[in-house]
């Protein structure tokens, strides 16, 4: 485990899946009091992993999984299994996506122990899972029109609004914040809470000094790009520009020896690899798209720029989100202009002002 750490990193290594990744619900050793247990998912990310932490009195668990029978079951093996009957003492989301925090009402009902996020995690999450039995509001609407959605698009929109807060279990009324850069402590062992944003408002990663462990949930994954994206409730939001700096930010605070334990995908060594890797991807794709600009184009123009495969069913909307989310930052740094013509629909064009578009 441990001992295979290595010395140089040229890329990304994994020193736990050179055969194959663990059979859901099986509990890996990563490290003293660390385990890796990874859920299945009905969706084309087909799987979480979650973390079990031995605790003074029971378990941590950091990430709960999608609120779907099949992830209660897992749990309920896992309960009565491996955790041999002791009981969940706290239960930790690094984020507000229903993967993460489906099950964390459940848990914490069940163990009756705290929920501990960060704070706009939690009011964020409340709020959108309010949404669900709402009709999609007229401003969402305005939105998706803007970016050029017809109206095929606009009615599968409506249709999928408020799916976020279906898999999610109702959350405690009341939670723990975590903050960035406190020190908590899970067993014997610190455990330094360091936040991002971009993928999500205010994401918490945990790092642990003594064991070089880092449980980065989507802020850092190996393979997959973490999802960037501008949506209605908040049209004029640059997360990409959040998204770059929380990244730079990472690679400054932390050392480059930590095996990572992500949300999706498997544990890997080469941190600052990953980082420069990603970070590089979207200075990229911003200046194709800057160039893909010359003409004036709608949001879903911009598509071959930025994928390589054309978005449809329920890609579009993370595509649409992550076009945004491009074109948000291109325009908070004036390299391109936008303009609405009569129908809203947004148009964008390379700002002829901008010489340096860097
Ligand atoms: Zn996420
Ligand atoms: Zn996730």
């Amino acid at each position: 485990m441990l001992e295979h750490i290595p010395e140089q990193y040229r890329g990304l290594t994994y020193p736990f899946t050179r055969g194959a990744n663990p059979a859901p619900g099986e509990p890996h050793k990563i490290a003293e009091g660390v385990y890796w247990v990874r859920f299945a998912m009905p969706m084309s990310l087909d799987h979480i992993n979650l973390w079990l932490l031995e605790d003074a009195g029971g378990w941590t668990v950091v990430d709960t999984c999608l609120n779907i029978p099949d992830a209660r079951d897992t749990w309920e093996q896992l309960f009565s299994g491996f955790m041999q009957g002791k009981p969940v003492t706290r239960v930790i989301c690094t984020h507000m996506h229903p993967d993460h925090v489906g099950l964390a009402g459940w848990i914490t009902e069940r163990f009756d122990c705290d929920l501990w996020m960060p704070r706009e995690e939690f009011l964020m999450c409340r709020a959108m899972k309010a949404d669900t039995g709402r009709e999609a509001p007229e401003v969402a609407i305005r939105f998706y029109r803007a970016a050029g959605y017809d109206d095929t698009q606009l009615d599968r929109y409506r249709q999928k609004f408020g799916n976020f807060g279906r898999a999610i279990a109702p959350l405690p009324d009341s939670f723990r914040r975590l903050v960035d850069r406190e020190t908590i402590t899970i067993g014997d062992r610190y455990w330094q809470v360091i936040i991002g944003s971009g993928h999500s408002p205010e994401h918490a990663t945990l790092y642990c000094p003594a064991l070089k462990l880092l449980i980065s949930g989507d802020q850092v994954l190996p393979r997959i790009t973490p999802n960037v994206s501008v949506f209605p409730t908040e049209p004029e939001g640059d997360p990409l520009n959040e998204w770059l700096r929380s990244s730079a930010r990472l690679r400054e605070i932390l050392p480059d020896d930590l095996l990572v334990l992500p949300a999706h995908e498997a544990p890997f060594y080469g941190l600052h690899v990953r980082l420069n890797q990603l970070i590089e991807g979207h200075k990229n794709d911003l200046s194709s798209l800057f160039d893909y600009l010359e003409q004036p184009r709608r949001a879903i123009d911009c598509f071959p720029a930025l994928f390589h495969r054309k978005p449809e069913g329920d890609s579009l909307g993370f595509a649409t989100g992550e076009t945004l989310a491009h074109l948000n930052c291109l325009l908070g740094r004036r390299g391109i202009t936008r303009n609405t013509d009569a129908q809203g629909v947004h148009w964008y064009q390379q700002n002829p002002a901008t010489v340096d578009n860097d």
